[in-house]
């Protein structure tokens, strides 16, 4: 049963195939044998997901499910759950049980879906390996000894294992993508301000975007469904009509005009992933489309300048962890700035300390023009880049990561070479644009590749589309690491 889609399991529930309280103990039995070797969640709690589930089967009985109703999905502890403790992989949170839901939560909470739990994550959402959680590494099902990307490492692994059918993401910078890259699974960063943020912990407010993580084009679709929508309580929320993001699916990809970004296949591109890059825009030629090359002058910048905005903006937001309101405070303290300096020693780790260090000092009096305005300068040239560049195509694809999963503690004495995991990711985070990671093959050592589709703003139907049409051609996205399905 865990190896269904969501699709496939809305259908068995429809059909009265089984129950949800079933599969709420499916999967949680799974989840406390398997999930614990790979570290996927740091929060499970299954007497509150038999109840969900339960009242979801009362709900189908008495006639107004949704087709979700029933279906479990895990959530990335970046998100408030009412009732559940919320750590955001923090020391700084680790005994923060959340007094509201998030609104992501909420919905799918309304659309009747069962929370199986919090899965781990880099702290803060800062990271690309899953390795800077507080609750310790997330180890990847397709080969224990590697990453599975980050900073929704938890959710990503999760989902690879068959621990959850689906799972919520946050992407700033690439954290719903490269992590779905490493660990063969489908994950999407819809456009900036479609998912409201609300009781989303917040990293980066002007980059930040929630999205779902599944096994295949069409479930994305699906939770997007549910996750998106206007929320008055999240001001970069946008007010457009609902849409159904699967009505496209079965549209033929004739015609199609994928751009491929020269910046994308020039050095520092592992030689597997391009050829299984290379493969997949073979198979998208023989599906009908057309290729035309693009570029993106700017790209290049486009990690530099995250750098600068992404922990200004980490700077501020994470000032509120002061150990006065809610989550760690220092035992042993003199006074108020001292009990201020001992907590926040002792809440966040390394990384994000960094953060907080590099983004003090970039919006600090004398370095402000140099480093801040500029690097806002800078975002704005990048996202040009991409107006120009859909001039010309539908989509535009690449790799989602340089490399397959590397090995755990490869990188993380490197904050630079970490960094540079992202390098393909963080471009659609600065210009606010809808991005994808879809399976396309593996590496000679069985480790799964991601093919990166980029949409223009709002045009998640479309990519969904030329997603799923590829799924229906091809089989990566039904591969399960061993020992798993
Ligand atoms: N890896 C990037 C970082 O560390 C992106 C993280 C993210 O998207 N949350 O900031």
């Amino acid at each position: 049963m865990s190896n269904a889609t969501l699709k496939e399991l809305s259908d068995r529930l429809a059909a009265g195939a089984c129950s949800s309280v079933e599969l709420a103990q499916d999967y949680t039995n799974k989840i406390n044998g398997l999930g614990k070797d790979l570290g996927c969640f740091i929060t499970v709690d299954a007497e509150r997901s038999l109840a969900q589930a339960k009242a979801a089967d009362a709900r189908r009985a008495a006639g107004n499910a949704g087709p979700l109703t029933g279906v479990p999905l895990a959530h990335k502890d970046i998100f408030c759950a009412d009732g559940w403790l919320t750590t955001c992989g923090s020391r700084m949170l680790s005994n923060f049980v959340s007094p509201y839901d998030a609104h992501v939560v909420g919905r799918c909470n309304a659309a009747g879906m069962v929370t199986l739990g919090k899965t781990n994550m880099d702290e803060f959402a800062m990271g690309s390996s899953n390795e800077t959680s507080f609750f310790g590494p997330v180890r990847n099902p397709w080969n224990r000894d590697t990453v599975p990307g980050g900073s929704s490492g938890g959710s990503a692994a999760a989902v690879a294992a068959r621990l959850a059918p689906a799972a919520t993401g946050t992407d700033t910078g690439g954290s719903i993508r490269q992590p779905a890259a490493l660990t063969g699974i489908c994950g999407l960063k819809p456009t900036y301000g479609l998912v409201s943020r609300y009781g989303m912990i917040a990293f980066a407010s002007s980059l930040d975007q929630a999205g779902p993580m599944a096994r295949s084009a069409e479930d994305l679709g699906l939770l997007l469904n549910v996750m998106a929508g206007h929320d008055p309580r999240d001001s970069t929320s946008l007010e457009r009509p609902a849409e159904d993001y699967n009505r496209n699916l079965a549209q033929p990809l004739k015609g199609l005009r994928v751009g491929l970004p020269r910046e994308f296949f020039a050095d520092g591109l592992s030689a597997d992933v391009r050829r299984a890059v290379d493969e997949a825009v073979a198979e998208y030629r023989k599906l009908g489309a057309t290729v035309v090359d693009v570029s993106l002058p700017n790209m290049g910048l486009s990690v530099p300048v995250y750098y600068v905005l992404a922990p200004a903006e980490a700077s501020s937001n994470l000032s509120r962890f002061d150990g006065v309101r809610y989550g760690h405070r220092a035992a042993e303290y003199t006074d108020l700035m001292d009990m201020y300096k001992r907590t926040r020693a002792e809440g966040f780790g390394a990384e994000v300390k960094r953060r907080i260090l590099i983004g003090t000092y970039v919006l600090s009096h004398g370095y402000y023009d140099a480093y801040y305005i500029r690097a806002q300068k800078l975002r704005r040239l990048i996202a040009r880049d991409f107006v120009e560049a859909f001039k010309q195509c539908d989509v535009i694809m690449g790799p989602t990561s340089p490399t397959t999963a590397f090995r755990l503690g490869e990188k993380s004495a490197d904050p630079v070479q970490m960094y540079l995991s992202d390098i393909y990711t963080i471009a659609v985070n600065l210009a606010g644009l809808p991005g994808m990671s879809i399976p396309c093959g593996f590496d000679g050592g069985g480790l799964p590749v991601g093919l990166q589709i980029i949409g223009n703003y709002f045009d998640e139907a479309r990519m969904l589309n030329v997603a799923h049409q590829y799924q229906l051609a091809t089989d990566w996205h039904r591969r399960a690491p061993q020992g798993v399905a």
